[in-house]
């Protein structure tokens, strides 16, 4: 098994011996395949950003929208004429469907009766449509704005660079801190919130459904959801629990103009490493791979504060890495995660060692791991 990703695609092969050398001279029948797969290896992950832009560019053309619409699956022609492409492109756009169909965004299926081939929507590409209730295109364009890949273009300046202690590729390409940027742009700042947004709504589903949540917040009267964006998970929990009072605390740019529901959710605007309103569970999503270890190390302290000791829980969303899956597309997917939490903002996504030090740091007595949220985690903190 890796000891990186826990994965056992990737292994680390542990030798004292230099990996075995091609001499370009003596090229034979075996060591020619083995050359010739490393120059494929380099091509794919040269060329794959092109997943990425064939994913935009069928979100930004409304592609799964427009399968949606016609009710069945779709004939090249039809999807042609139904998207507002240039008339002469649909060559073009069966080479992009090709990419995606590989990808499993769509599927083939043969028409009958004379077999011709349509385009149906999979589960994937279901999770694209602007009327599901859990689309993740604003996530997806969020990830992949210029803006955000840029930093990822200048990492080996940064990495010669001698930086201040928390100033990322991205802060050293923008001149300014990623939430400094959001607080500054009103639509990247909606753009970022809508992406954690329609996140949060797919988790917050699985997680007040699961046993497990319900298990740790039963009978519990107040929750303070820290980092809580606009409020998608807290409102979720609020209507899943009405006995229990709610509040979403963030920035003040965050909140501000959100209102509550009159009853048990109200919004709170504050910065989490000052200080953050008492509850008797604290619930941090996606709010921490962002940050230094000395900044979480502040912001856990302001928690264990803000809990009581007594009963008191915080309760992490987040990955952990290195946790044991079948699953190669959760590792893969905390890798680049984690790659993207260095470029925007210098984060980094956390082994189990790395977060049980934190808690100690902070003055957390224990902590106990849940890997029930795909490649996240909830992690339970406990104070004393
Ligand atoms: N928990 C939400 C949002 C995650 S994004 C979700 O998972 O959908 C991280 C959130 O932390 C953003 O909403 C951001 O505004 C908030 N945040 C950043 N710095 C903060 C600070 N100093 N105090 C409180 N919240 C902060």
């Amino acid at each position: 098994m890796c000891i990186y990703c826990s994965i056992n695609s990737c292994i680390i092969v542990i030798t004292n011996k230099w990996a075995k050398k091609m001499d370009p001279n003596t090229i034979s029948n075996e060591n020619s395949k083995e050359l010739l797969d490393a120059l494929t290896h380099i091509w794919n992950h040269t060329f794959s950003f092109l997943n990425s832009m064939a994913l935009k560019c069928a979100i930004q053309l409304e592609i799964p929208d427009a399968i949606q619409k016609h009710g069945k699956p779709i004939t090249l022609k039809e999807l042609a004429n139904s998207l507002s492409i240039h008339p002469n492109k649909t060559h073009s756009l069966y080479q992009l469907m090709r990419l995606l169909v590989h990808s499993n965004f769509f599927i083939i299926k043969k028409s009958t009766p004379n077999q011709e081939e349509t385009y149906d929507l999979t589960l994937n590409s279901q999770l694209l449509l602007k009327n599901h209730p859990f689309n993740q295109s604003p996530f997806a364009i969020l990830e992949m704005d210029p803006i955000i890949t840029e930093s990822a273009h200048h990492l080996d300046e940064w990495f010669k660079n001698e930086n201040d202690e928390d100033e990322s590729p991205f802060h050293m390409i923008q001149g300014k801190k990623i939430y400094e940027h959001i607080s500054s742009e009103l639509k990247f700042n909606d753009l970022f919130n809508e992406a954690m947004s329609c996140d949060s709504r797919i988790i917050s589903k699985v997680l007040v459904n699961s046993s497990e949540f319900k298990g740790l917040v039963e009978g519990v009267e107040s929750l303070v959801d820290v980092g809580g964006g606009d409020g998608t998970m807290g409102k979720a929990i609020a209507e899943a629990y009405p006995e229990m009072q709610c509040i979403v605390f963030d920035l003040p740019h965050v909140v501000n103009g959100l209102q509550g529901n009159g009853r048990n959710l109200t919004y709170v605007g504050g910065r989490m490493f000052d200080a953050i309103p008492h509850a008797q569970v604290i619930l941090i999503k996606w709010a921490f791979h962002n940050w230094s270890d000395e900044n979480v190390i502040k912001a856990l302290k302001r928690c264990k504060e803000a809990l009581p000791n007594k009963g008191g829980k915080l309760i992490i969303i987040e990955m952990v890495m290195g946790i044991p899956s079948d699953n190669v597309n959760y590792s893969n997917a905390q890798l680049l995660i984690d790659m993207q939490m260095l470029s925007a903002s210098r984060g980094k996504e956390r082994t189990e060692q790395q977060w049980k030090s934190l808690f100690l740091d902070a003055g957390f007595r224990d902590y106990n791991i849940l890997p029930i949220l795909g490649p996240r985690s909830i992690i339970q903190v406990f104070p004393a």
